[in-house]
């Protein structure tokens, strides 16, 4: 296992471990698998389905060998994260238009969003560098992870939170779990810049999407869905995007199947982000080779308001490789297709349901066929963002298509009788 810079290539060993290349660009991590057989990986994946009581009965620590396959069990830090369900619907499908359509369910995970599939992995190698205090910035569901990982691993967290636009759900669970919430007047983008130069002197590891141990652990979303699916993936995975972390997992999870021979072709992905925080979709859609940042994003997915994506260039490389497109949809087709994950039975927060108004949108412009297979990931759970229900389903300003009101009623048998 070594580190590469993304921008100049330059390689250093694995336990030199920083955020940042000298040149300032971003660090990937390689592996060598070339030792590895494909057959003999397939059934100790298999059989640990059947764990219940070490680290490999997570759905993350399953795959440790493609993960971090030197990392001592001791410093494992897991709540069994992964292991979630992949759903078919009805109700989806006949919404996209799309026959084959599947949703898997990351907001299942112990804290309600796939940042867990990759937290167990960043405070688990903090800790094993002996770190006991732990940070980030967060729009809520990064923060609350990172405040349940780090007190499962005995230590400490302090989370940065912008004060405006981010979800009270998140931010309290973070609470609950004992981290210090330290709030700020300004945005996601200052807040990383802040303990990027301050973070060494104030003791602390860094748990954001900048850390790549994180998205080494986010891999893990795409094995599963694999693993569950026999080794066959879909024609397409759809997958929403913020601070562009999960796409950036998905794709260099997609490399390792292939590399490995566990798959013999990639599918295509549809990254989809909201139109007020879209700046990766505007580069792509104007043809442009650089991100330009949007200074004040805004949307009601409040998990997707970024503006700067640090990791945009790990991500186009996902896009290419896998021959991907993109896509954006406004805040209204976000909160009426989580209206309908959520009346499926699944349920989601707003970020996540992006991706089926998303798949909605490439189905009509014909970029995906009706009968080809796709998979949703669906990021976060449905009480994440208590606010988005009652602004939807119960607010007199709402035009939300699939509300579903409080009925109030007299007790009276001819009054019961008349709403059923
Ligand atoms: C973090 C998050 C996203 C965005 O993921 P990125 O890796 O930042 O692109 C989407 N949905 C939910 C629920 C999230 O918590
Ligand atoms: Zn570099």
């Amino acid at each position: 296992m070594k580190l590469v810079c993304v921008d100049c290539h330059k390689e250093s060993p694995a336990e030199s471990f920083a955020y940042q290349c000298e040149c300032g660009g971003l660090f990937d991590i390689a592996h060598d698998f070339r030792h590895l057989d494909a057959e003999q990986l397939k059934r100790v994946f298999h059989d640990r389905l059947s764990e219940r009581m070490t680290p490999y009965a997570s759905g993350v620590w399953r795959y440790k060998e493609l993960i971090f396959p030197d990392l001592p069990e001791e410093y494992i830090a897991t709540k069994y994260e992964g292991n979630t369900g992949l759903y078919a619907s009805e109700l989806i499908s006949s919404y996209t238009g799309n026959r084959q359509v599947m949703l898997k369910a990351q907001s299942e995970n112990p804290s309600g969003s796939f940042k867990d599939n990759g937290m167990t992995v960043a405070v688990s190698h903090g800790r094993s560098l002996g770190y006991r205090r732990f940070t980030c910035t967060s729009t809520g569901n990064t923060s609350s992870s990172l405040a349940m990982y780090a007190s499962i691993a005995g230590g400490e967290s302090y989370v940065f939170v912008p004060n405006k636009n981010i979800s009270l759900n998140k931010v309290m669970q973070t609470l609950a779990y004992g981290a210090k919430v330290i709030s700020f007047d300004g945005t996601y983008d200052d807040g990383i810049r802040f303990y990027e130069q301050h973070s060494k002197e104030l003791g602390l590891y860094i748990c954001n999407s900048i850390n790549p141990f994180r998205i080494e652990g986010q891999k893990s979303i795409v094995y599963e869905i694999a693993q569950y699916l026999d080794w066959k993936l879909p024609d397409w995975v759809v997958i929403p995007g913020g601070a562009l972390s999960n796409v950036t997992a998905l794709g260099k999870g997609l490399q390792d199947l292939k590399s490995l021979g566990l798959i013999d072709k990639l599918p295509r992905v549809a990254l989809i982000q909201a139109e007020g925080a879209s700046p990766f979709h505007r580069m792509m859609s104007e043809g442009r080779s650089e991100l330009i940042p949007e200074p004040a994003p805004y949307t009601r997915a409040s998990a997707l308001n970024i503006g700067n994506p640090p990791s945009w260039k790990k991500a186009l490389r996902t896009i290419e490789e896998t021959r991907g497109v993109t896509c954006s949809v406004t805040d209204q087709e976000i909160l009426d297709a989580k209206a309908l994950v959520d009346k499926s039975g699944i349920g989601c927060e707003p970020a996540s349901a992006a991706t089926v108004a998303g798949l909605r949108k490439l189905v009509s412009r014909q970029v995906i066929d009706k009968d080809e297979t796709a998979v949703c990931i669906l990021t976060g759970n449905m009480l994440k963002d208590t606010d988005a229900l009652r602004e939807y389903h119960l607010d007199e300003s709402s035009n939300g298509t699939f509300r579903n009101a409080i009925h109030g009623a007299e007790l009276t048998l001819s009054n019961i009788a008349g709403l059923l």
